[in-house]
């Protein structure tokens, strides 16, 4: 079995307090229903990453029964947690860690609205300059891809890598989102359901109204680099404005 030094067992511990206190935030926000959805979080200077347990009510998620894994997707044996399976989503989870060094944190929900952008396969055109601020564009749409092999995970790096958006919607499926922690990528997966919902009802009405490319690339840019408190982990500010 591995040991770890303290240093470490300090930090997982640390990313175990993290990721479940955040996955309250995906009930909070309407996300999920049921046991669906998942909150994963690197553990920074390790190959390893914590995520949720499969099958638990989200009333029982607490530090101690996150599963710590591999970045192959293996639980590591011996600890805390490692008695249940990890998220069936996990095998997607380890291929984003292993092939994006910049991503600590991935999540997956079937939020409603994301969900029905999916199901048509179409792409959240960016029509509003909350979604330009946050995410620099159109939210992009990911192959179809079955669970239980890399098909998902390698549909997520290959439609977020080198795009500005951290959120994908896999075809016929839902969002996957990625962030610099954990934090930041459930932040997205709240952002990336809110404007689903607005431009959807916003269609309702009548046709939308593109903003012209070098709008969404200062906003962007401002939202990503100036605005928000110096320190911040993305300099990204909350959406007071
Ligand atoms: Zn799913």
């Amino acid at each position: 079995m591995t040991v770890y030094s303290e240093d470490v067992l300090a930090t997982i511990d640390a990313v175990r307090a993290d990721v479940a206190a955040l996955h309250a935030e995906l009930v909070r926000y309407g996300l999920v229903v049921w046991t669906g959805g998942n909150v994963s979080g690197r553990v920074p200077g390790t190959d390893l990453f914590v995520i949720k347990p499969s099958g638990v009510s989200y009333d029982d998620l607490a530090p101690e029964n996150m599963i710590l894994c591999e970045l192959d997707g293996n639980v590591v044996p011996g600890t805390p947690g490692s008695e249940r399976s990890p998220s069936s989503d996990t095998a997607a989870h380890a291929y984003v860690y292993r092939h994006m060094p910049e991503v600590g944190g991935v999540v997956h929900t079937h939020s409603t609205y994301a969900v029905a952008w999916s199901a048509r396969g179409e792409e959240i055109p960016c029509v509003i300059t909350a979604m330009a601020d946050e995410f620099g564009g159109p939210i992009p749409v990911g192959p179809f891809a079955i669970i239980g092999d890399d098909s998902i995970g390698r549909g997520i790096v290959e439609t977020l890598r080198g795009h500005r958006s951290r959120a994908v919607l896999m075809k016929n499926h839902g969002p996957f989102t990625i962030g610099v922690s954990a934090k930041d990528a459930v932040k997205a997966a709240v952002m990336v359901e809110d404007v689903a919902r607005t431009v959807h009802i916003a269609r309702q009405g009548g046709d939308l109204v593109p903003i012209a490319q070098d709008a969404i690339d200062r906003l962007y840019d401002r939202y990503q680099n100036v605005y928000g408190q110096a320190g911040d982990e993305r300099r990204a500010g909350e959406t007071d404005q």
